[in-house]
């Protein structure tokens, strides 16, 4: 089955997009004026149509990256050590475990003791942010090397950067998104207008 990318209101607008183009390229227009009009604004709905499709291409691909990026933790590789055996590999995760601060955590089966284990590192870079903060605070009752501690906080930092760089990101996205939808909408209204207009003998075929 093909995948569907389009929302319900970008494929009517599709079809009313469909429907206005073929009045306007069939419909017999009097002046020269009046043709070169009906030929600009043929252009100007293909050119909506190109926009349509490819802004549900990359909104699908953004979403498609976002799914993946919730799963990709289960699919590394990544050098761990037993904590029973000391057995260092590679190994995927055989599945994630809710700590103690709810933090999640990727838990490996280790393949020569068959002991199940998980690393400190939360998987989720919200939650390494909050597990560092938390290691500092120890870190300084226990009065760790002043260096130590400022190279873990410049780490949560530059987690912190990168995360907020993501945050942006995506919130723009999405603006993105939900703006189009209205001018979808909008779109819609106009176009149904113009469609009514035509099929009860207004002899305008343009649109503005
Ligand atoms: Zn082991």
């Amino acid at each position: 089955m093909e995948e569907e990318i389009y929302t319900d209101d970008e494929k009517e607008l599709f079809e009313l997009l469909k429907w206005t183009i073929e009045v306007s390229t069939n419909f017999p227009q009097l002046s020269e004026n009046d043709k070169k009009a009906a030929e600009a604004n043929v252009e100007e709905y293909e050119g909506i149509k190109e926009g349509l499709i490819s802004l549900a291409i990359s909104r699908n691909k953004f979403y498609k990256e976002t799914e993946a990026n919730k799963l990709r933790h289960l699919l590394e590789y990544k050098d761990v050590t037993c904590t029973q055996c000391k057995f260092f590999t590679a190994l995927k995760p055989v599945g994630e475990k809710v700590g103690d601060e709810g933090f999640s955590y990727a838990v490996y089966e280790c393949p020569k003791c068959g002991t199940k284990f998980s690393e400190n590192l939360p998987i989720h870079s919200e939650d390494r942010i909050k597990a560092g903060e938390i290691l500092i605070k120890k870190m300084r009752k226990k009065k760790v090397a002043k260096d130590d501690i400022e190279n873990l906080e410049k780490a949560i930092e530059k987690m912190r950067e990168t995360n907020k760089d993501v945050e942006v990101k995506t919130a723009d996205l999405l603006k993105l998104y939900d703006d189009h939808a209205k001018d979808v909408s909008d779109l819609i209204v106009k176009f149904m207008v113009h469609k009514q207009n035509v099929s009860t003998g207004s002899k305008d075929t343009n649109i503005n």
